[in-house]
């Protein structure tokens, strides 16, 4: 009798439309995943009750001894995962985690130096609307608009001109991979600290599928939500063995940034990083690489122009410049087929980054729910038959309908969570 559903049932409405979405749609923004249902129930758990400001063995208030473990826990295994000596757990979520970074490394009004959002950087990466662009001073580095990779000279010039205190490497939008040694390179010859933030590819580093930013940079932050498949939230990491730059970090987080700790997001981490242990989470790791060469190569095929040529990573960036298509109007006409992506800026893109020139396609989730290559070559083939009928400029509503139909079929034999919508709300 005590359900949500008799309670308030417009919340759970909300709540099963979204779980139906989830089920229906094919998701490829490339910053998504599906939680496992163990990490999702961690996080509905009692552990939402718990007071724990400070950290483990060091609290402001009572009865924080079970949490303790799980703080821990989660602590002992990120490390272990990705090879630090440090680990802040605490982050509500990746900005915070950079702004904990920051606070702990730069003054208000230094120099840092980050790549910028419209080249595939991230808004806390020193982007004008964001703290990191309002309080420091921030300058930015982009993409060689021939190769469509990150331009080492530029970044090294800029650094030589700027001084920063602090670099930044890291990206939403890049599908290469990142010379994180040239970067501390670079960071070491004007004595400036190296932050990465490998928020979108820590799945793919904690199987060791992606170079390891860890033996290079002085600090690592990360979002535990993306292809690392965690609840929402941040991490901070670090290999340095900088026992004051720890205490920094700690003290940035609680009280710098933050109050009391979500302790059932933290247990939920210490799930999700158990998790990544697994032999299967490598093989998953491998198979999203796959499936976004897979995609990339239909792309290509068809004629797209893919930023940097391809991909090393779980996502890819089309450019529709050729073909006079906006992100915008690809990103809708993709929508009304039950297909979730997202526009992109892409480089020397013509048009404001509310319309853009681009998508940004990824593969962490649809890998998740059990797609291979096949399907995904498949789905690439639907959506190049749509952006078609777009770049001819021709009624797309058949198409779409048709790709709608497709999706339906596909997402019916991969569930995520299965019948019922894999969980319970009473
Ligand atoms: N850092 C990078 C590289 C990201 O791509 C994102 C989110 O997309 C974040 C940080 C911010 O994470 P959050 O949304 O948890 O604040």
């Amino acid at each position: 009798a005590d359900d949500l559903n008799n309670t308030d049932p417009q919340l759970f409405a909300a709540v099963v439309d979204e779980m139906v979405r989830q089920e229906s749609h094919i998701e490829l923004i490339a910053s998504e995943n599906y939680a496992s249902p163990q990490v999702m129930a961690v996080q509905g758990s009692q552990l939402t009750n718990k007071y724990a400001e400070g950290y483990p063995g060091k609290r402001y208030y009572g009865g924080c001894e079970h949490v303790d473990v799980v703080e821990r826990l989660a602590i002992e295994r990120a490390c272990m995962l990705f090879g630090a000596d440090y680990a802040n757990v605490q982050p509500h979520s990746g900005a915070q985690a950079n702004a904990a970074a920051f606070m702990a490394l730069v003054a208000p009004g230094d120099t840092i130096l980050g790549m910028s959002l419209a080249h595939g950087g991230h808004l806390t990466h020193g982007a004008a609307p964001n703290v990191s662009g309002k309080h420091y001073n921030a300058v930015q580095y982009g993409l060689n608009p021939e190769t469509g990779e990150i331009d080492y000279d530029e970044v090294l010039a800029l650094a030589r001109e700027h001084r920063p205190k602090l670099i930044i490497a890291g990206f939403s939008a890049y599908a290469r991979v990142v010379n994180w040694r040239r970067f501390r390179e670079i960071a070491d010859e004007v004595g400036a600290w190296l932050m990465v933030d490998m928020a979108h590819v820590a799945g793919l580093v904690a199987a060791r599928c992606y170079p390891s930013p860890l033996p290079h940079a002085h600090v690592v932050t990360t979002t535990t939500h993306k292809t690392l498949r965690g609840p929402r939230g941040g991490m901070i990491l670090s290999a340095s063995g900088d026992e004051e730059l720890y205490k920094k970090l700690n003290g940035a987080v609680f009280p710098g940034q933050q109050g009391g700790p979500l302790m059932h997001v933290i247990a939920a981490k210490a799930v999700a990083l158990r998790e990544a242990m697994n032999e299967e989470f490598v093989r998953y790791q491998a198979r999203v690489i796959d499936n976004a060469r897979a995609m990339a190569g239909v792309f290509a095929r068809r004629g797209f122009d893919l930023v940097s040529g391809g991909t090393d990573n779980h996502l890819f960036l089309v450019s529709l410049i050729r073909q006079g298509i906006t992100g915008k109007e690809a990103d809708a006409a993709l929508g009304r087929a039950n297909i979730t992506v997202n526009k992109n800026a892409v480089p020397n893109d013509p048009r404001s980054p509310f319309v853009t020139s681009g998508l940004r396609i990824g593969t962490p989730a649809v890998t998740t729910r059990g797609f291979g290559q096949r399907e995904c070559e498949e789905l690439a083939e639907w959506i190049c038959d749509i952006l078609d009928t777009l770049a001819k400029g021709e009624e797309s509503s058949n198409i779409e309908a048709w790709v709608r139909s497709r999706v339906a079929e596909l997402c019916a034999r991969y569930p995520v969570y299965g019948e019922p919508q894999g969980m319970t709300l009473s």
